[in-house]
């Protein structure tokens, strides 16, 4: 039985010398292993360089970058490294333009990916004794499998609920005395508010213990609020298909940033215009390359969210980097009259208001050959108090438009008016025209 704080121990409190010194040798094999697949073979002849060129750590921004672009091109298995008898599954995503994109893993893959999300769950403080409930969708979703292998890895009696149906998962919860969920966070809410219909009470009623929410972007305001509603400590998840799906970065117990794992990944944060790196600090586009993968490593991966280094150091006594909670991705970005607005700034002061509920929508139209954003919020609370309304939309709006720098119109809304889906939420809605 494990006694430690740390599932891994050895190479979660690697020191930072050993841990670039292990990243070194890791980065030299996977470029290796790259270099037996033709798309590789290709990239590094244009970019003239051979797989010696490899000496140090600072050595992979010599390498080429990898994008969701040359997954599509070549779909299905143009990217793989290993032959496709050694693979045991895939994962997709659906792809709204042209192909959609795959990603391979042999058996070690999936090892190695649950050994990940175990130690996620095990930093926050859960034990085999523990019962975990996973309730977000599975098949093609990594949230689903991915949970379930680690919690199981880790030794805890799992419940492959899925994602939806609330009033099963609040029996779920009950019956089998569940002490950790994993959700993403839009779904969280839903979820409560079905508890308090039904008058159940999370703090009496269940032995929550912990959440791990994650998979869309969402602000601290949003957190805080999860946290006092079902009376429990939230942890951010940071997932992408790209690297396996969840477990790539996680929250420890002092919720300052997420720690991406060192170990299997090389972490760079670069300016998504000049793809130069960015000093510790600064915001710019996470780029990762991945260590420990045998059916399909990405070198330089540009994953298009957006975030920043925080530290690279911790008091929980793991030194891989703690990155900030992801701001969107570069590709969310709204840009409304030469303006550039991320959702999650709008979530961020809606949240202060405690008049409104955690579920927002922003439709962006054409009025009068004018581009204009409207937010549609709901309201805890009925009420018929015009004047309380009309003086809480005023302070609403006033302070968004000291945050994004022009005035939406905002609307307030009964509860439940605005949709729920079942995976990730939608929060934009783009319907302006578009002039040629
Ligand atoms: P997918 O591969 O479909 O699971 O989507 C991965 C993407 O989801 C990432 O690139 C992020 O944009 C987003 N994402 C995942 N986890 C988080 C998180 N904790 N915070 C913000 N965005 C996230
Ligand atoms: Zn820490």
């Amino acid at each position: 039985m494990n006694n430690s704080p740390y599932f891994n121990p050895e190479r979660e409190t690697m020191t930072r010398q050993q841990l670039e010194a292990f990243q070194l040798e890791r980065l030299k094999q996977t470029v290796r292993h790259c270099l037996t697949n033709k798309f590789y073979q290709k990239k590094f002849k244009e970019a003239g360089i051979t797989a010696d060129d490899i000496q140090t750590l600072d050595d992979v921004r010599r390498l080429p970058f990898t994008t969701k672009q040359d997954l599509r091109e070549t779909y299905p298995f143009g990217m793989a490294c290993v032959p496709l008898r050694d693979c045991v599954r895939l994962h997709s995503s659906s792809g709204t333009t042209g192909n959609p994109t795959v990603i391979l893993h042999t058996q070690k893959d999936l090892d190695e990916w649950a050994n990940q999300v175990a130690r996620n769950l095990w930093m926050v403080g859960l034990r085999p004794d523990d019962v975990f409930q996973n309730s977000s969708g599975y098949g093609m979703f990594t949230g689903g499998l991915g949970f379930q292998y680690g919690a199981e890895k880790m030794g805890m009696l799992t419940v492959p609920a899925a994602a939806g149906n609330s009033l099963r998962q609040i029996k779920f919860i009950k019956d089998f005395g569940t002490t950790a969920i994993h959700a993403i966070p839009s779904y969280v809410t839903r979820l409560y508010e079905v508890m308090q219909q039904e008058g159940v009470d999370p703090r009496r009623d269940t032995k929550l213990k912990v959440l791990a929410i994650g998979a869309e972007p969402h602000s601290e305001e949003q957190r805080k609020r999860i946290e006092e509603m079902m009376g429990v400590k939230a942890y951010n998840s940071f997932g992408m298909s790209e690297m396996c799906g969840p477990g790539v970065g996680f929250e420890c117990p002092e919720q300052n940033g997420l720690h991406f794992w060192e170990d299997y990944y090389i972490v760079e944060i670069v300016n998504p215009d000049t793809l130069e790196p960015v000093p510790d600090g600064e915001i710019g586009e996470l780029v990762l390359t991945t260590l420990c993968r045998e059916a399909m490593p990405l070198l330089r991966y540009r994953t298009r969210d957006l975030t920043r280094v925080l530290g690279r150091t911790c008091p929980c006594g793991r030194n891989h980097v703690r990155l900030d909670r992801m701001r969107g991705r570069s590709d969310d970005m709204i840009v409304l009259r030469g303006v550039n607005i991320f959702p999650i700034q709008i979530e961020k002061i809606l949240m202060q208001f405690p008049e409104v509920g955690t579920n927002y929508l922003i439709t962006l139209v054409t009025e009068d050959n004018n581009d204009q954003m409207i937010v549609e919020v709901e309201l805890n609370e009925p009420t018929d108090d015009y004047g309380k309304l009309q003086k809480l939309s005023q302070e609403i709006c006033r302070r968004l438009s000291d945050e994004i720098l022009l005035k939406p119109k905002l609307r307030l809304l009964s509860k439940g008016t605005l949709p729920v889906s079942e995976g990730k939420a939608v929060r934009v809605v783009d319907k302006r025209k578009v002039y040629q």
